[in-house]
């Protein structure tokens, strides 16, 4: 059997045990110390200066911490993408809150603006304004920022840009993950990089940092008594694994390039295929390419396709199959227009690791090509 060949699977610079190291060395075995205020302004460099990270355990830990800042509460309602990872999801049910999911459009498989709007005016005709709009660049692709953004003002409601999948990519120009008025990052094991598991929420406001620090360590007021006039969260970045972050740092640039080389590998090889289609970069998009994800002709092709690979010991994944799909969310208020349904009945994610090697390309190719 030839050796298994995963989906996205971690890929270190070498450089992440020297920070381990000097953590050990420091006795900074805590959820705070120079690794990780090194790693925040590592982001900080990378994703431009005006911006100001809070390291976290999780990407979903982000998500929830923001969704708090946001005054999201018990009864209130929040937008979010039905096509995406059930984490962009559940902390707005953590925060006792309603999701209302919309559909995805095709140029970028992300919130469709139109039904967007469309969503907005029915819920507040309804009753209820969105307190908030989950986004998310799924698979590194961006969401029309531009057009998302213009009736998130219209309608004054603040966007969260989850872009756990998309560090590395840009719109016209401008990072991925510093478009929402609160942004989130993810690094957990498959990610782009990999602090083993953790996360970071991103913000223009030095306050709201401070803030989101501030209920991540339990919310402890000023006080040498422990005073509390908060819920708490115990959300911080360990100091260890923040060291892993700070390796991956120096590596980021290489990771999104040899992904995007992953995906033109694939499109070059595969595209003379007519069965196969690929989602192209609109105008003025980046995408990081996290993973390389492949439209066939329906769902008994896709399944097929993934049973061969997995025989072949290919890891592969269907798309994300939609919120509006699922069994824990069938009671939510859900937006649809076709797009995520028929992206998950069509779509599969190949191996997209940045240490894959041509050989294993090869050996991916040469399979898809002999089911064809
Ligand atoms: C991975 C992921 C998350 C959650 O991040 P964790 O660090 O795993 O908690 C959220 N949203 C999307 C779209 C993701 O892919």
């Amino acid at each position: 059997m030839n050796p298994k060949i995963w989906l996205s699977s971690p890929h270190m610079s070498g450089k992440e045990q020297e920070f381990i190291k000097n953590a050990f060395a420091t006795n900074w075995i805590a959820p705070l110390g120079p690794n990780v205020s090194g790693f925040e302004k590592d982001l900080e460099t990378y994703l431009n200066e005006n911006t100001h990270v809070a390291a976290l355990s999780s990407g979903t830990a982000a998500i929830h911490l923001a969704l708090v800042l946001l005054g999201v509460e018990h009864g209130d309602e929040v937008i979010c993408q039905s096509f995406t990872f059930s984490a962009s999801a559940n902390p707005i049910v953590y925060q006792g809150a309603t999701p209302v999911f919309v559909d995805s459009e095709k140029d970028t498989w992300n919130l469709c603006p139109e039904q967007l709007e469309t969503t907005i005016k029915d819920r507040m005709l309804k009753g209820k304004k969105p307190k908030a709009i989950i986004a998310v660049h799924l698979y590194g692709m961006p969401y029309n920022a531009e057009k998302i953004n213009k009736i998130a003002n219209t309608y004054q409601i603040p966007i969260v840009e989850d872009s756990a999948e998309a560090l590395g990519s840009t719109f016209k120009g401008i990072k991925c993950g510093t478009l929402g008025d609160i942004s989130i990052l993810s690094f957990n094991g498959n990610k782009i990089i990999t602090t083993s598991g953790g996360g970071a929420l991103v913000s223009k406001s030095k306050a709201l940092k401070d803030r989101a620090v501030f209920l991540a360590t339990q919310a402890r007021d000023a006080d040498v008594s422990y005073l509390h006039s908060n819920i708490g969260y115990n959300y911080r970045m360990s100091n260890v694994v923040a060291g892993i972050g700070r390796g991956q740092m120096t590596v980021l640039d290489n990771h999104v390039s040899k992904r995007r080389q992953n995906f033109e590998f694939y499109k070059e090889h595969l595209d003379s295929i007519g069965d196969i289609e690929f989602l192209n970069e609109p105008n003025g998009s980046f995408s990081n390419r996290w993973l390389s994800c492949i439209l066939t002709p329906n769902l008994k092709t896709r399944e097929a396709l993934r049973q061969l690979l997995e025989i072949n010991n290919i890891e592969t994944r269907p798309l994300w199959k939609p919120m509006h799909q699922q069994p824990i969310f069938k009671d939510a208020p859900s937006y649809t227009n076709g797009v995520s349904d028929t992206l998950f009945e069509r779509g599969l994610c190949l191996p997209s690791g940045s240490n894959l090697t041509e050989n294993e390309l090869d050996r991916i190719i040469s399979i898809i090509k002999s089911y064809f």
